[in-house]
């Protein structure tokens, strides 16, 4: 398949008609979401408009943009305006954004085109893609539809992998979920570090966490996309100030000084650890010096401290969904609490529930020190944890997710606990 670089240039240069292939992709995605489920919304209308825009801007000789022509698909919980985006829940159902999130406005302003929303897990939470709002089907694996997607960006990682043309997608993470689901489809996933993507237009799960990345077919188109919605971003205070690096093209490795997380190795089956170390053997082989690491303090309180403090984020941000300012409404019966309670009861999931139940019992008063505060001062720890180990080494490298894509009747056999103890490989970061 041509790379994103090798496919907008070919738009560029007419040698591709933009309306006839868009036309074609939609027509792909709407047979791949029969069988896969892998949107909440395809964008027809949209797109088309924005290929025939495309088509006019190249008549008088307009043909700019590093994704002139590209299909990109967009997580739910990621706002583009005047498509109902609901961030995979039923409480958002019939909400349409007035305003595109920034990095959604960047790629088309670069001549993307947007093929649709991609399922996910309600709000984020989750790591298979199997907490999607009732109102959609959960995604299933390309490589074998009995297998999860992974998550919580699920439908982005099973479209990549699916598709037939080049395509990337705009995806979140807070604890993994680009990582996640990337991993157990077989594509390219790329997290920044948080600050590096404007989260502006971003239905927030954890906002001291959330971090918007992009996928893709191959580690430089991933890269590609990301470079363009990177920088920072005056409606948003927590988008960094600082010039953002070129991440596409060759990477050399030479001399690079790989810190490998021993915990993080040993924590994974064995299949897993081979296919990471493959990886590590052509680091290597590249030139960089490679030596083993240890983040015993992450592994140890890792997945309890970002579980506590991605709860009680969480847990304030759902407080507003409340069937009255967005979505979702019912008919306007009894007392306020009665009503919010009904509207909640009927359109969060479980999985919302709970988070919401348990994040709100950790920072509540006479608790709080005991629960929220730990964990902040916890993450202090982590954190100097990780910067001691960066005194040795350029970059870690681990695996992401500790078993291949599991099978649905597993994940259904596995209890909260379990389900969140996969992630120990991804929250560190
Ligand atoms: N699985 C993690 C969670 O449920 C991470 C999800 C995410 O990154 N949105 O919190």
């Amino acid at each position: 398949m041509q790379s994103i670089r090798e496919y907008a240039a070919s738009v560029r240069k007419g040698e591709i008609d933009i309306v006839e292939h868009t036309e074609k992709v939609l027509v792909e995605c709407k047979k791949l979401h029969t069988k896969h489920h892998f949107f909440t919304t395809i964008s027809k209308e949209l797109a088309l408009q924005q290929a025939h825009d495309l088509a006019d801007r190249m008549k008088v000789g307009n043909n700019k943009g590093k994704l002139f022509g590209v299909p990109l698909s967009v997580k739910d919980c990621v706002c583009v305006e005047g498509v109902e985006s609901t961030s995979g829940s039923k409480i958002l159902e019939g909400y349409i954004p007035p305003f595109s999130a920034t990095a959604v406005r960047k790629a088309v302003e670069e001549g993307a085109i947007i093929i649709g929303k991609t399922v996910q897990d309600e709000f984020g939470f989750g790591t298979f893609s199997t907490n999607v709002g009732s109102q959609y089907k959960i995604p299933l694996n390309p490589h074998n539809t009995k297998r999860v997607c992974g998550g919580s960006s699920g439908g982005s990682a099973g479209l990549t992998a699916a598709v037939s043309f080049p395509h990337l997608s705009i995806a979140e993470s807070t604890g993994g979920s680009i990582a996640s689901p990337a991993s157990f489809c077989g594509v390219a996933g790329f997290t920044p570090t948080y600050g590096r993507v404007s989260r502006y237009g971003l239905i927030d799960y954890a906002n001291s966490l959330d971090k918007i990345g992009s996928m893709g077919q191959t580690i430089d188109d991933a890269s590609r996309l990301l470079e363009v919605m990177s920088g920072h971003d005056s409606l948003e205070s927590t988008s960094l100030a600082l010039p953002s690096p070129s991440l596409s093209g060759k990477e050399k490795s030479a001399s690079l000084k790989v810190g490998l997380v021993k915990e993080l190795f040993d924590a994974c089956d064995d299949t897993v650890k081979a296919a990471a170390m493959k990886s590590v053997e052509k680091l290597s082989r590249d030139g960089a010096e490679v030596k083993e690491v240890s983040l015993p303090l992450n592994e140890k309180y890792g997945i309890a401290a970002y579980y506590l403090i991605a709860m009680a984020e969480a847990s304030t941000n759902l407080a507003k969904y409340c069937g009255m300012r967005y979505g979702f409404e019912k008919e306007l019966k009894g007392s306020f609490d009665e009503y919010f309670t009904s509207v909640r009861s009927e359109a969060f999931g479980q999985e919302a529930k709970r988070r919401v139940l348990i994040g709100t019992f950790a920072r509540m008063s006479g608790f709080r020190d005991a629960y929220y505060l730990r964990a902040m001062k916890l993450r202090t720890k982590l954190i100097a944890e990780f910067k001691s180990v960066f005194k040795d080494v350029d970059v870690l490298a681990h695996p992401t997710m500790p078993v291949q894509a599991p099978l649905f009747e597993d994940v259904k056999s596995f209890t909260p606990l379990e389900s969140y103890h996969i992630d120990l490989c991804t929250v560190p970061a």
